[in-house]
């Protein structure tokens, strides 16, 4: 064995060992502090870093189900007797739609209600934002001079007909801009933009937002819609760092209304067995603990003040949309719909 690989196969055990230990540690922790069970769509390694702080701080242990879907669908069928107490999500859209299915209960903390900007949050506490994202623009660099688009409406004009890519207008990202776009120019007009975004695609809507930059850089396409932080995902990822530095970022909308952002959120479980454990570390969430949630992914503290990773602030500051992110669950329905309508995906 090669001392590198010889380091791997300690790593490797050591990490099997803190996966064993979790479940006995936990129990036993359990006893002395008490534990908080979540369910998550977010990644292992977004919220583990957050959890373990908030573990050393507090002797809390913080029990973690991974899934990509269906953890709404097991709330509401575990009902009453789910050992879930928090649930963490991306988009304010899949927050309500957990309201909606019955499984959030409300806080009431004035402590969350200090840090998180009332947009960000439901109005009665039943989902808080976390994080912010920002659904921006990249743009080919050597085919797009800086300056030549703007906004989003700009993306429905006629100098870019074939050079806009795209990944699935009902996408749950694409779904709550388009929602946004509703809000701020009435249904009619967002769908005349569609259209015409529509109209501009380089190619059939395919992929994930990193999918839009490669085709980017293959020359597929000049512009495409994506959130920020994939840039910084990119940029650390061997394959991938030439697809972001083929391109850069456009904040739109930064002379009038500012760039849509969408949160990543937390909401509390109807259920939650260990109600005053999870709210504290809601608590952590929006206080010492922003800056190491928000870094994990390149995204931004949802609280005002807390500083930005160097990286992310190096991208540039910029006017945010300050629409209610509640609004955008309104427009959801007219959203999908209009997608159909136009034909988007096909
Ligand atoms: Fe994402």
């Amino acid at each position: 064995m090669t001392a590198a690989s010889m380091r791997i196969a300690a790593v490797f055990a050591a990490g099997l060992g803190t996966i064993l230990a979790l479940t006995a540690e936990g129990m036993r922790r359990a006893d002395a502090a008490g534990e908080i069970n979540v369910y998550s769509y977010r990644q292992p390694f977004l919220v583990k870093p957050l959890f373990d702080a908030f573990t050393a701080e507090t002797g809390i242990a913080v029990n973690v189900v991974f899934a990509k879907k269906g953890l709404v669908e097991r709330l509401k069928s575990e009902g009453d007797n789910s050992p879930a107490d928090l649930i963490f999500t991306v988009t304010s859209t899949r927050l309500e739609q957990a309201f909606e299915a019955g499984v959030t209960q409300p806080v009431q903390s004035a402590v969350l209600e200090g840090a998180i900007p009332s947009q960000y949050r439901d109005d009665e506490g039943h989902w808080w934002g976390m994080t912010l994202r920002a659904r921006i623009i990249y743009a080919a660099r050597d085919r797009v001079p800086a300056g030549s688009i703007g906004t989003y409406e700009d993306l429905a004009g006629p100098e870019w007909r074939g050079r806009v890519c795209s990944r699935s207008g009902k996408n749950g990202y694409n779904i709550a801009l388009i929602s946004s776009l509703i809000e701020h120019h009435g249904a009619e007009r967002a769908e005349e933009w569609l259209r015409a975004v529509k109209a501009n695609l380089a190619r059939r809507p395919q992929g994930n937002d990193r999918a839009q930059v490669k085709a980017i850089h293959e020359g597929v396409c000049d512009v495409a819609i994506g959130n920020h932080y994939y840039y910084g995902k990119m940029l650390e990822n061997d394959e991938q760092r030439p697809w972001a530095e083929s391109a850069y970022l456009v904040f739109p909308n930064q002379d009038d209304r500012g760039t849509h952002v969408n949160i990543s959120g937390v909401a509390l479980t109807r259920s939650a067995p260990n109600r005053e454990n999870a709210i504290r570390l809601m608590e952590f969430l929006a206080g010492p603990g922003q800056t190491l949630y928000a870094e994990q992914n390149y995204e931004y503290p949802v609280r005002p003040g807390v500083p930005w990773l160097p990286q992310v602030e190096a991208w540039g500051t910029f006017r945010v949309d300050a629409l209610d992110l509640a609004t955008l669950s309104r427009n959801r329905n007219a959203a999908v719909r209009m997608v159909d309508r136009v034909g988007f995906d096909q």
